[in-house]
């Protein structure tokens, strides 16, 4: 999993470690939380966070957009604008959450993170929503 980091989210780095070998490396604060392929035993990994981005600027990471998809207050708020975006919906059992797009098929989390992270005008929406909650 090749991930390009444009030059001006440099900032936006953390630092983080891999469970199997230690190895450090950085990776956006959006993909905190996420599976990664560590860049030096290439094991898929879930990284330790060892050090935060210096400046996250609007990104969320994976783990807390996670956190307010399935966690009330927060997914009342949350859910109807993945809906007015991508027409998703979502569905709970227990704990476990499935996001269906309007054809009923399972899409993929992490995926609809990505898309919300990669786009400033979704990525900034969403932090201020979530910052209701986190401030
Ligand atoms: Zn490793």
């Amino acid at each position: 999993m090749n991930v390009h980091v444009p030059d001006n989210a440099r900032r936006d780095l953390a630092l983080v470690g891999c469970p199997q070998c230690m190895f450090r490396f950085e990776t956006p604060n959006y993909r905190l939380g996420m599976r990664h392929r560590c860049p030096e035993c290439e094991a898929a990994i879930k990284p330790k966070y060892v050090r935060r981005a210096q400046d996250c600027g609007y990104s969320l990471s994976f783990h807390t957009f996670l956190q307010l998809l399935t966690m009330r207050p927060y997914r009342d708020d949350i859910v109807p604008l993945i809906g007015a975006w991508f027409g998703y919906e979502a569905e709970y059992e227990g704990r476990s959450l499935t996001i269906r797009n309007a054809a009923g098929r399972a899409v993929d989390v992490e995926q609809m993170h990505e898309m919300i992270q990669t786009s400033s005008r979704w990525q900034e929406i969403l932090y201020r929503k979530a910052g209701k909650f986190f401030r």
